[in-house]
């Protein structure tokens, strides 16, 4: 499944997924990389002390993974940590946020194959909660962009069912519908004042998105259930 990692010593950035303590004090991780995708390495002896990463093999760090590829499989000689996210580790609800992105991507992502977009995306959207944006905006953002990038995602903008524009709307199976095709649905309804922060939220800029939500307080609840529409949608990933 790491075919296309040539044999020998290869650097690779990415970040910590999965850490699983193994038989006789090895380690194996679950790294996501950049040009590879989420792979496992080994590290024999790691939990056992003879070889230390120290806190550079916890989920969520990230670096530059120095890894060597044998016949079988790849190891691990040594991390240069970038970022571990440190402040963001010590809030409670930030951290299970990123846990619950962590689980999402172990779930759904193809092993050995390269997503350097969602790579990109987990990391920015990271560093959006670490410059202050609230979690369950974050969450939206991060949820929404990696379906849009699968294709997936509904429309913020645009009626699936006559193309017109979307203002006051409902959330139906088909997307967000606008308020004349979804007439009579029993979806629940979205009006334009909740669309537009969802749209910006989704597709602003990431200083637009700081400039917008920074600092603020914001409806947890709104958040919360407008994430939990479209995270069915994953299960159509694998
Ligand atoms: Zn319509």
């Amino acid at each position: 499944m790491t075919d296309a990692l040539p044999q020998g010593t290869v650097s690779l950035s990415g970040v910590v997924l999965r850490r699983i303590a193994a038989r006789e004090g090895d380690l194996s991780l679950y790294l996501f990389l950049r040009s590879a995708g989420p792979v496992w390495v080994s590290a024999p002896g790691a939990a056992r002390g003879r070889v230390r990463f120290g806190g550079a093999v916890e989920p969520l760090v990230w670096g530059n993974f120095n890894l060597y590829k044998g016949t079988r499989r790849l190891y691990l000689k040594s991390v240069d940590v970038k970022e571990d996210f440190w402040l963001l580790r010590k809030e409670p609800l930030v951290l299970r946020r990123l846990l619950q992105w962590d689980s999402l991507l172990c779930r759904h992502l193809l092993p050995g194959h390269p997503s350097d977009e969602v790579l990109a995306l987990f990391y920015w959207t990271s560093l959006l909660l670490a410059s202050g944006v609230p979690p369950g905006v974050g969450e939206w953002r991060f949820l929404w962009r990696w379906l849009n990038s699968e294709g997936l995602a509904p429309s913020l903008t645009e009626c699936p069912a006559c193309g017109g524009p979307l203002r006051d709307c409902r959330w139906t199976e088909g997307g967000l519908l606008c308020s004349k095709c979804g007439r009579g649905s029993s979806g629940g309804v979205l009006p334009e004042e909740g669309r537009a922060l969802l749209s910006l939220a989704a597709s602003g800029s990431p200083s637009e998105v700081k400039a917008r939500f920074c600092g603020k307080e914001e409806d947890e609840g709104f958040w919360r259930s407008s994430a939990a529409r479209i995270l069915p949608l994953f299960e159509l990933l694998r």
